[in-house]
């Protein structure tokens, strides 16, 4: 018989618990809820008036013809669909389409992109501290601590007024050393809802580049905001401004794919070469991470953006989910004072005025599921739930 005769090695067994995203756990404790009237204003995907999520029709038939067409699927290496990337450009990038100093790739999600956005400034820096603005997506300070970079935090909403603390915010960056990343919400912010004006931006940009930062703008929700340039007004003016830009990007909102993953990283430095550099080293961290990214949703939206009917479609299509964000917030803001800085904000999440405490009430009480801090989605209403909704967010106001 084998016996062990060394000290014993730490294995599996000995991991520590994992605190789970609070997200995901919001999702199965609503899944989990029989009450037929309940409400889920935590998941964070576009629904429309019916409280569907439905794949977008310009997206069927794209798929279709993917299935159609293609005659091969062969590897395509790490920077995924060229094409893919060169037609999302102008989309994205605007009047700096043409500026061979940026370079994209395909990442699986936006998430992806941050991942390796952060992967490449922590290999060009290790000791590059992140600034944060708080609160922020969730996620973003797990990907931060897994590229083993710092973070400074700071405050970027004032939840009583549902403003922006925009001093704090520009104090923090001035207060920054040359080579730290400032991460900027490009637009429609989550989970607040408060973007920057375009002085505000105009103002970041300065402080940015005043004292030598490096911007990395996560952009998720392109076109839900006021359009689709509107949106990209930030990420456009920091390009103006700056040598050195991260632009981390995702098409699951807009395209309506989430769970396709469909994402882009885009790189600016100061010079083809620079640029060629550093794109070296993301398919490297990328070859080494997920070695490719799936293919299917980026195919897909490649043969809408290169298609000018089915692009007109998807305008069509992405202006209709607009028009629902906004209109819901409009509805929602018109029925209380307290609540009419939520008309004022863009994109699928605003904050509620409400303790941790009221919050667990309205789940307990009404089944309404939102998140502790607040947070909820504005679209995951459907039509008919939305006066229930005001009228339980009020009374919790007013106990
Ligand atoms: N950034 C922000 C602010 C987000 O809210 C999200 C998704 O919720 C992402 C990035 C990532 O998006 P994806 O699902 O494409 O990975």
């Amino acid at each position: 018989m084998l016996t062990q005769t060394h000290a014993k090695a730490k294995g599996l067994a000995d991991l520590p618990p994992v605190v789970n995203d609070s997200l995901l756990s919001l999702i199965a404790l609503c899944d989990a809820d029989p009450r037929p009237e309940k409400i889920d204003v935590g998941v964070g995907v576009f629904r429309d008036d019916a409280g569907n999520t439905p794949i977008l029709k310009v997206m069927k038939e794209a798929e279709q013809r993917l299935v159609d067409t293609q005659v091969t699927k062969a590897y395509l290496g790490s920077a995924g669909d060229k094409r893919f990337a060169e037609l999302l450009r102008p989309v994205l990038l605007g009047h700096h389409a043409g500026d061979d100093r940026i370079a994209g790739l395909q990442t699986p999600g936006g998430c992806g992109a941050l991942r390796l956005g952060f992967e490449l400034i922590a290999t060009a820096n290790p000791q590059a501290r992140v600034l944060v603005g708080t609160p922020t997506w969730p996620n973003h300070p797990p990907i931060i601590q897994a590229v083993g970079l710092g973070r400074i935090d700071y405050p970027y909403y004032e939840r009583g007024q549902g403003a922006i603390r925009f001093e704090d915010m520009i104090a923090a960056l001035r207060d920054a050393e040359p080579g730290n990343v400032a991460l900027l919400h490009g637009c429609c912010h989550n989970p607040t809802g408060a973007d920057l004006s375009e002085d505000q931006w105009r103002e970041v940009v300065e402080a940015v580049v005043d004292r030598g930062l490096m911007p990395l703008i996560d952009i998720a929700y392109q076109g839900f905001g006021r359009g689709l340039d509107e949106d990209a007004f930030g990420v456009r003016l920091m390009l103006d401004a700056c040598d050195e830009v991260v632009i981390a990007q995702s098409c699951d909102k807009n395209f309506s794919v989430y769970r396709d993953r469909v994402g882009s990283l885009f790189v600016k430095t100061g010079s083809v070469d620079a640029t060629r550099t550093a794109m070296a080293h993301v398919y490297q961290r990328a070859r080494e991470m997920w070695s490719m990214p799936p293919d299917h949703g980026a195919a897909a939206v490649h043969i809408i953006l290169e298609d000018p009917e089915l692009r007109a479609r998807w305008l069509v299509e992405l202006t209709a989910m607009r028009d629902r964000i906004n209109a819901v917030r409009q509805r929602i803001a018109a029925a209380d004072p307290r609540l009419a800085f939520i008309g004022r904000q863009f994109g699928m999440f605003s904050m509620l005025p409400l303790s941790k405490e009221q919050v667990l009430k309205l789940r307990q009480d009404e089944a309404i599921y939102m998140a502790d801090s607040g947070r909820f989605n504005v679209v995951g209403l459907s039509d008919g739930q939305i006066d229930r909704f005001i009228a339980a967010v009020v009374g919790a106001m007013d106990d």
